[in-house]
């Protein structure tokens, strides 16, 4: 394996700067053109720019001749980057862990206007893990706001590190980034071969007799690795005409255009179509080399098949797996359906689509009376609901109805069993419940002493339990605390950003599973249940959400010739109702004079055509109404 090659991701809170700082190391290596250079040009999804948020992690492979390295000595030789972007939002995280077990190191960032934050936490704690080599960089130390000493002192007591460890860079104006990639290429040790170094080290030791078996292992490995090749699959992408595009990180062995690869997980064996780096966009090469960054075309059009995680190797000299990555718990989930039935299909092709390009959804088909046939998928939280819809819609161009966002709850039925149920309407009635569970969350919230006491009272009106409180340097302290999960989703975020004007930062990693106190929420309308807008609620709000649900209804419901009951039932009981009073529609309007038997004769068959009506008993809920629900709630 070659000594030059060094792969790192950047890592830290959102807006600390990756992107930016992306940028400046893509133009001192000349990887993209000035001419298409533009700001975060990683962020190459239409969504990433007009938010300007990173959501997918992009992987970019650099030439860098460092000035000098090593003491005093003009050593000029070429040194492969591969860098990884990494988006910073909570609910992204799982792309930042992949990324991770691609490289050897991290650059760990931190704005020096904000210092550390909980996500920045949170990323540490992963790159921990996952046993990188951690470089601790301010960044943005242009800004007249940055605070650099107090930054600093924070990294230090967060790292335990020499201060003198810490680099200073500003992304915006490529002050300290050379000096960076240079202290990258000293820290980050290169890539070696795991099997390799297993192989040389097993020789060494093999002296007893016990290891005649292992010794044959060993003697298959090495002589597999002189013909074989592995590598691990961190990410992959759909393309309607080349099929499954893997991102890989090779392990061992170089993967030429023609190798015959396998699956280990699937099983499933493909021709290899064409291999390459990723500068970012993809450049064709006869080989991806031991050590490196790269995407493998396989032609393979069925979804399922690839998984991130699963370890590709050659068919018939097969290397063993690469432990892979545990499989994300979805956290928040919510149905999706097509507004017009007819466009079912077309919905299952674009969420198997999308699934191909995060690994992260999942979702399984379900039917609603009133809805028709949809999807209940399975999200990381509420941004990522947000992102994938926002996709399923522009992407794909499928207009939908997205229902209100629940969780898991496990459910003890009247009969004994045991079942997590994850949709409102499966959740049983009062009388079949016995008890119900549901998540908690661990959660760390950073604020400055002036937001403590509105923050308090935010955790107090969520339920949340604080474990720990630490100061963390003059002025800012840290909150460890335990709430359930479904507190987190009644707009948490929000309110901790307005009450400590944006200042406070929240990250959070699920936790267990706790009695609650919940029911269900159902709703009717002309005396119809409606099972979209079923909810699962705690017991002590049901009053409140009740009368909610039918206000808001009452309120976006259209008049109808008859007269139109909206109730809520919580065990049973009517816990709110209103009714819409019926259009009136003048049919005697046109007739003047003094003509009163036409008119009562009018006014009786009108009588008679809404006690048919009534008789008919439906109200039409449109779409419309559906989704203005949807959106409110
Ligand atoms: P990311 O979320 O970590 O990828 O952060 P971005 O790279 O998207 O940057 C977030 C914001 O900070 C943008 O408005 C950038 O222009 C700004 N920014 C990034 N780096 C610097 C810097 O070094 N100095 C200053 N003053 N602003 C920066
Ligand atoms: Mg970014």
């Amino acid at each position: 394996m070659k000594n030059n090659i060094r792969n790192f991701s950047i890592i830290a809170h959102i807006d600390h700067g990756k992107s930016t700082l992306s940028d400046r190391m893509l133009e001192i290596t000349a990887t993209v053109e000035n001419r298409k250079m533009k700001e975060q040009v990683l962020d190459s999804m239409e969504l990433e720019r007009e938010r300007g948020i990173t959501i997918k992690m992009t992987p970019v492979r650099m030439s860098f001749t460092p000035l000098s390295i090593g003491e005093g000595k003009e050593v000029r030789s070429e040194f492969i980057l591969n860098l990884i972007d990494t988006p910073g939002h909570i609910d992204f995280s799982y792309e930042v862990s992949r990324s991770l077990q691609a490289v050897e190191g991290a650059v760990l960032l931190v704005d020096a206007t904000q210092g550390v934050q909980a996500q920045t936490m949170t990323v540490l704690q992963m790159a921990r893990d996952a046993q990188l080599v951690i470089i601790p960089v301010l960044n943005k130390i242009d800004s007249p706001l940055a605070n650099i000493s107090e930054s600093k002192e924070e990294l230090v007591k967060l790292l335990g590190c020499d201060p003198d460890d810490i680099l200073m860079v500003s992304g915006k104006t490529g002050e300290g980034v050379e000096n960076l990639m240079n202290e990258i290429i000293k820290r980050v040790p290169a890539p070696h071969s795991v099997l390799r170094e297993e192989v040389t080290l097993a020789k060494k030791e093999t002296t007893s007799k016990s290891q005649v078996e292992t010794n044959k292992n060993i003697e298959t490995i090495s002589d597999r690795l002189n013909r074989s090749c592995r590598a691990m699959i961190f990410d992959f992408e759909y393309s309607n005409h080349q099929g499954v595009i893997l991102y890989v990180r090779v392990l061992d062995g170089n993967i030429h255009k023609g190798d015959d690869l396998v699956f280990l997980q699937s099983k499933e064996r493909f021709i290899i179509r064409e291999v390459g780096y990723l500068r970012p966009g993809k450049v064709e090469s006869d080989s991806i080399e031991e050590g490196e960054i790269g995407y493998i075309v396989t032609g393979i059009k069925e979804p399922g098949l690839a998984r991130v995680g699963d370890t590709v190797t050659r068919f018939n000299h097969e290397l063993p797996a690469f432990p892979g990555y545990s499989e994300p718990t979805p956290l928040v989930f919510a149905s999706v359906y097509p507004e017009y039935q007819e466009y079912f299909d077309d919905l299952r092709s674009a969420l198997g689509k999308l699934r191909l390009s995060d690994s992260s959804l999942t979702y399984e088909e379900e039917q609603s009376g009133a809805l028709g046939r949809g999807f209940r998928c399975g999200f990381l939280g509420m941004l990522h609901l947000e992102i994938v819809t926002e996709r399923l819609r522009r992407e794909f161009g499928l207009t939908l109805i997205v229902t209100t966002p629940s969780i898991t709850y496990e459910v003890t039925f009247k009969g004994g069993n045991i079942e997590k149920v994850y949709t409102p309407i499966h959740f049983p009635e009062h009388g079949d419940l016995i008890s119900a569970r549901e998540p908690w969350i661990l959660v760390n919230i950073i604020t400055t002493h002036q937001y403590l006491s509105p923050i308090m009272e935010l955790l107090h009106k969520h339920e949340a339990t604080v474990l720990e409180m630490e100061d963390w340097t003059m002025d800012r302290l840290r909150l460890i605390l335990e709430m359930p999960l479904r507190e987190l989703m009644r707009n948490f975020f929000d309110e901790v950003k307005s009450a400590s004007s944006g200042y406070a930062s929240v990250s959070y990693e699920p936790g267990d599973m706790r009695p609650a106190h919940v029911t269900r929420l159902d709703i009717y309308v002309a005396e119809e249940r409606i099972a979209a807008f079923s909810r699962v609620i705690p017991e002590y709000r049901a009053a409140e959400e009740s009368e909610d649900a039918v206000e808001k209804l009452y309120n976006i419901l259209p008049k109808e010739m008859f007269k139109v009951k909206i109730q809520a039932y919580v065990k049973g009981r009517i816990l709110a109702s209103r009714s819409i009073t019926p259009m009136k529609k003048d049919v005697t309007g046109h007739l003047y004079g003094g003509d009163i038997t036409r008119k009562m004769k009018l006014r009786e068959k009108q009588k008679e055509g809404k006690k048919r009506m009534l008789a008919e008993g439906k109200v039409h809920i449109s779409h419309d109404t559906f989704l203005q629900m949807m959106k409110s709630s």
